[in-house]
């Protein structure tokens, strides 16, 4: 171990400082989540020598990864990539074993960074933040738990993630069934075996195309209940040699320095030509080779319009659906898994382990729900809307989440004048470089709303938010200032240009949980920037170089 390890990024100019004033909070900041972004942000603003809590509402730290024990969940990003960059020694030590790690040897990385730089001791576990107040003359939040602590401080960084807050399916009849019900985002730590047992999975997004396989290798019967079919690559997952492994560490220094420049927070070549202006024979060749490649990207970075023309998008798309066909031998279950009507990766494409082949067994059955609904959950199963009753011992719901916002607005914060978050952003989101909204100071969001976030690798987003938090924090306190808040004005210009780039694309083409379209009642808003990583960090750090523009700063009143 070694706690005293300092950050090592290229921008950090952050020293500790002196925090001791009147009035003063009994903290001075509180971190709400101990997931990859409240663990970095802890051991950055402990390098500033501020009095630090996190609060997490799981029973360890880990976020995503500790929820989402599912079988089959695993990263699909690549793990040499997908991991913390802040520390070329812990880059050196740690050793990947797959392409694709899995979701526990992530979280046992996880567990290795909180040992390694001394986190838990300020880390409490079990524990939810339910309210938040701000007290605009003492320039401080004053927060509640749910297990009834009390706590005081100057800056409250939420870093509670954007795939969080679980949706649950609302069926008539759901507290009726007899059997276990599950869902992939709260999994039983315990082992689950589905031997013999009968199972239903609701949900063919990321989690349920991981999960279906390997539910399906132990389940009597598996019934599949899809309402929209996913576009899902193969992963080509595999374990890491000893000479790759060998071969990134060597080149990591120099890696991640390019992943920080990057757009997406991966490293690849960028794409020059149209899909349009090349021969189908061409095209045909390139996407066959992504295919191959085995990443979530590949594809999308064949050629340059893929998720701005509708005719570039529909050549993949009819690629992919031609994929499915040759793996899935029953010509009606093939086009059922067949997505149409949304352009490719406008949803989150898939990354699968033998997902369209698990619909060969004799024992998986795909259950349509565009043609048959579910209309009910019955004692002993579910009943879709052609009357059938399909009976199940064990019901998993791959549904997915309220993302984005889901964690942000189910505690009370309540801001400047008494608004509330949930008030402020009734219509969808509203904030500064996806950073601070006005009226809400000294709070700030790790990868939430209207920054890159769940269009990058998320590493790579949530050390550029924690490091520019824990850089703007200590210039504050060192220049005096006790408040930040974003101006109305720049709010709404950064608003307006998220959406003005979205709607430059395709994206809003498609019902996706990145509009937020999968929760009844939540604002059609495009949740994330979509003008890549690399241009954020520039409008970031010239916000910051040029004396934080778009922000008000504050001292205390005399
Ligand atoms: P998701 O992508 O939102 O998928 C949820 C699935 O449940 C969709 O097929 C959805 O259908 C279906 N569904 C939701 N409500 C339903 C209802 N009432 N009736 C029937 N079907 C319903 O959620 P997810 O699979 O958990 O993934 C969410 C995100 O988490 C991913 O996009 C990804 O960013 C991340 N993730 C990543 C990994 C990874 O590999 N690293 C793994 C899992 C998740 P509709 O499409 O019709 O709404």
């Amino acid at each position: 171990m070694n706690a005293a390890e300092q950050p090592t990024t290229p921008q950090s100019t952050a020293r500790p400082v002196d925090v001791s004033a009147t009035d003063a909070p009994s903290l001075d900041a509180v971190v709400v989540g101990a997931g990859l972004a409240g663990l970095y942000q802890l051991h950055r603003l402990r390098g500033l020598g501020l009095r630090t809590r996190v609060f997490e509402a799981g029973a360890d730290v880990g976020g995503t990864w500790y929820w989402n024990s599912y079988p089959g969940a695993r990263c699909d990003i690549e793990s040499m990539s997908y991991s913390f960059s802040f520390s070329p020694q812990l880059d050196q030590e740690w050793v990947w074993s797959e392409k694709y790690a899995t979701q526990p040897e992530i979280l046992r990385y996880l567990h290795h960074v909180a040992d390694r730089f001394d986190l838990r001791r300020d880390i409490t576990l079990n524990t939810r933040v339910i309210r938040a107040v701000y007290d605009e003359e003492r320039h401080y939040w004053l927060l509640a738990t749910d297990t009834g602590e009390s706590v005081t401080s100057r800056f409250l960084v939420m870093a509670s993630g954007c795939s969080s807050t679980v949706k649950e399916p609302e069926f008539p009849g759901a507290d009726t069934f007899a059997g276990p019900v599950l869902h992939t985002a709260r999994w039983p730590h315990e082992k689950t075996d589905f031997t013999g047992r009968r199972v239903a999975v609701i949900g063919t997004g990321s989690s349920g195309v991981q999960a279906i396989p390997l539910i399906a290798e132990q389940a009597a019967e598996l019934t599949v209940f899809q309402r929209t079919p996913a576009y899902a690559l193969p992963a080509h997952n595999r374990p890491l040699t000893a000479a790759e492994v060998a071969e990134w560490k060597a080149g990591y220094p120099e890696f991640r320095a390019a992943q920080r420049r990057s757009k997406g927070g991966s490293v690849c070549e960028m794409p020059t030509r149209s899909a349009l202006e090349v021969s189908e024979e061409e095209r045909t060749a390139a996407y066959e080779a992504a295919w191959q490649e085995g990443l979530l990207s590949a594809i999308l970075r064949s050629y340059t319009d893929i998720l701005v023309n509708a005719e570039a998008n529909e050549t993949v798309a009819a690629f992919i659906r031609s994929k499915i066909a040759g793996i899935v031998a029953d010509p009606a279950t093939a086009e059922r898994l067949s997505p149409r009507g949304f352009p490719f990766g406008t949803k989150r494409p898939c990354l699968d382990t033998g997902y369209y082949a698990t619909y060969n067994k004799s024992h998986v059955t795909l259950v349509d729900l565009r043609e048959t609904p579910i209309e009910e959950i019955t004692p002993k199963g579910l009943r879709t809307a052609d009357g059938r009753e399909h009976l199940v011992d064990v019901i998993v719901h791959a549904t997915g989440f309220d993302s984005v916002t889901g964690s942000l607005l189910a505690p009370d914060i309540v801001g400047k004048g008494g608004v509330t978050l949930r008030e402020k952003w009734a219509d969808g989101p509203v904030n500064q470089l996806g950073l601070v909204s006005a009226g809400f100071p000294n709070l700030f969001t790790v990868t939430g709303p209207l920054s890159p976030s769940v269009l990058t690798n998320m590493v790579v987003s949530i050390e550029q938010h924690v490091e520019w938090i824990t850089d703007c924090i200590a210039q504050l306190l060192s220049s005096g200032v006790t408040e930040i808040d974003a101006t109305p004005e720049a709010e709404a210009a950064w608003t307006a240009h998220v959406a003005e780039l979205a709607a430059g694309t395709l994206y809003p083409a498609a019902d996706s949980w990145y509009l937020g379209a999968n929760v009844p009642g939540k604002p059609r808003v495009f949740l994330a920037y979509v003008g890549g990583a690399d241009r954020y960090r520039e409008a970031c750090d010239a916000s910051a170089r040029n004396g934080y523009t778009g922000f008000t700063l504050s001292r205390p009143s005399a």
